[in-house]
């Protein structure tokens, strides 16, 4: 072949190289801690309006069915980077330390050309790798004046959380992205985490409003498994004086309230402090006065409580809100908004007073769901619906199918590439996925538990009891009684352990060997 020939090939691998660098799509992934789905308007309108998220929704896809493997921070977090269940990634409860040879989606865009950040929450011991840049908060964080780790040692910021982690992420687009390189930026933010402190700008919000009771504030725990009476994640029995009810000095209840010290109020700088004095005193005053009388019930007690959480909490939201419209601003601004795929979800729900609890953990329904959104300009029908039954170890391969990446065997989950295109779930889906609680007995007593979910029906293993839960999520959509026992129930029984079994078979659940190191540390 003439060398002039060869060169003409070659130019034009090159030019070929080029465009489809670009037309790959950047990817922001905005991870919020704990947002449940009854507090996002997209999802269920009652309790909170969240337009900027809700954006997502009308532009994109809702996910209706979407759920994590392990309810719990750290271990979503793990399962989201590698695609794979806890038992598989090995970080199976917090405190586990992230192996940092494991290969993620993040690595894997690298390696492929991406540029990729990582700023806020991490929660995952070991230092991120495969990233180009990151800018993380120790541990869980902090809501005021937060601290930074980065590759050059720990920086503090003054302001409010939320706000900071997406200064820093619009920071990081405008001064240190590479045009010529598409980005993976993944925004995960603390909030909103207990103990739900709300933004300076953010106190008096919903100060007049009454936020409605679930029904199954009071749950009294009949018919299931004894489990939940001993758990310790209640509003009336678990919650900190100061820590989570934000009431000043000792805590004079030992009887009712916990008393961990509110750690936010000694971060804040005088100016925070006094805004804060403003906005809560006049209400903590009348509330310890009444509590002081003797006169209030034990049930205007939970009654204020219930409020003071679940303010707080969406305060918290509506400034992820807010920072999530920022950030969809800064894209149209840029004229990114076009070739970017944005995604928006949390590491697992959480308990609004639900069972009469806050937390998480457990496989009900409240913190098993994650909330998914996805736009992705011209390839996502916007305003779709997918009720195809999705989880975490989805995020990984669907984000490389999306930037044309191989997709590892090692990776357990599937692309959802497919129904993202489609605007709706395919005929043929998964029917059933896979859950597994292994961090016992950690602050809240919950028991190690796995359990099978399909569209209707739901079995839960306690192995220490061993114990089976089975619950009709259509005729019981609260999960307020265990079928198991029911002979009218006995063939969903049979039929619901087998699917268990067989999801076990699927991702080569052997977790013997966890649990048994989880109770000797327990000691039990
Ligand atoms: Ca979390």
């Amino acid at each position: 072949m003439p060398r002039a020939m060869l060169w003409l090939i070659f130019l034009l691998g090159l030019l070929g190289a080029h465009a489809s660098a670009q037309d790959r799509p950047n990817i922001i992934y905005i991870f919020a801690d704990d947002h449940a789905r009854r507090a996002i308007s997209a999802y269920d309108p009652e309790l909170i309006a969240t337009p900027n998220i809700d954006r997502l929704a009308h532009e994109g896809m809702l996910f209706t069915r979407s759920y994590c493997a392990n309810s719990i921070c750290g271990p979503s977090r793990a399962t989201v980077l590698t695609g794979q269940h806890s038992h598989i990634n090995g970080f199976t409860g917090n405190g586990s330390e992230f192996d940092p040879k494991r290969t993620t989606f993040p690595r894997l865009l690298h390696d492929s050309g991406y540029q990729t950040a990582i700023i806020g929450k991490w929660h995952l011991g070991s230092t991120p790798q495969g990233f180009d840049h990151w800018e993380i908060l120790p541990g869980q964080g902090s809501y005021f004046n937060p601290d930074f780790d980065t590759a050059d040692g720990r920086v503090r910021h003054e302001g409010y959380c939320t706000d900071i982690i997406t200064d820093l992420s619009i920071n990081w687009l405008e001064k240190a992205r590479n045009e010529g390189r598409p980005f993976l930026l993944m925004t995960q933010h603390k909030a909103p985490h207990r103990n739900w402190m709300s933004a300076p700008r953010h106190h008096r919000l919903l100060a007049d409003t009454d936020i409605p009771e679930p029904p199954t504030l009071l749950d009294d725990y009949a018919g299931r498994t004894r489990w939940l009476s001993r758990n310790a994640q209640s509003i009336d029995g678990d919650m900190a004086w100061q820590h989570d009810m934000k009431l000043p000095g000792e805590n004079p209840y030992p009887e009712v309230f916990k008393g961990w010290n509110n750690a936010e109020w000694g971060r804040m700088t005088p100016a925070q402090l006094a805004a804060w004095h403003e906005a809560f005193d006049t209400e903590n005053e009348a509330f310890m006065r009444a509590l002081g009388s003797g006169a209030m019930s034990d049930r205007d007690r939970l009654a204020w409580m219930y409020q003071r959480y679940m303010k707080e909490y969406l305060r918290c939201v509506v400034a992820v809100d807010e920072n999530v419209g920022r950030l969809l601003d800064y894209l149209d601004r840029t004229g990114l908004a076009e070739n970017t795929i944005v995604v928006y979800s949390s590491d697992q729900g959480f308990y609004l007073g639900e069972h009469g609890w806050f937390d998480k953990r457990w496989m009900f329904e409240e913190s098993l769901f994650m909330p998914l959104l996805v736009r992705w300009p011209g390839v996502v029908p916007p305003g779709s619906v997918c009720e195809a039954l999705v989880q975490n170890i989805d995020h990984a391969p669907t984000l490389l199918d999306a930037a044309g990446v191989a997709v590892p065997a090692e990776m357990q989950g599937v692309s959802l590439l497919p129904l993202l295109r489609a605007g709706h779930g395919p005929e043929r889906w998964r029917d059933a996925i896979y859950y597994a609680y292994y961090m016992y007995p950690s602050v809240h007593h919950v028991p190690i538990h796995s359990g099978v979910r399909t569209d209707r029906y739901k079995l839960i293993w306690f192995p220490q009891t061993r114990e089976w839960q089975l619950f009709d999520l259509e005729s019981d959509p609260h999960e307020m009684r265990s079928v198991h026992d029911d002979p009218a129930y006995a063939h969903v029984l049979d039929e619901m352990k087998s699917r268990y079994l067989a999801l076990r078979d699927l991702y080569d659940v052997d977790d013997q060997p966890i649990i048994d190191a989880v109770l000797e540390a327990a000691g039990k």
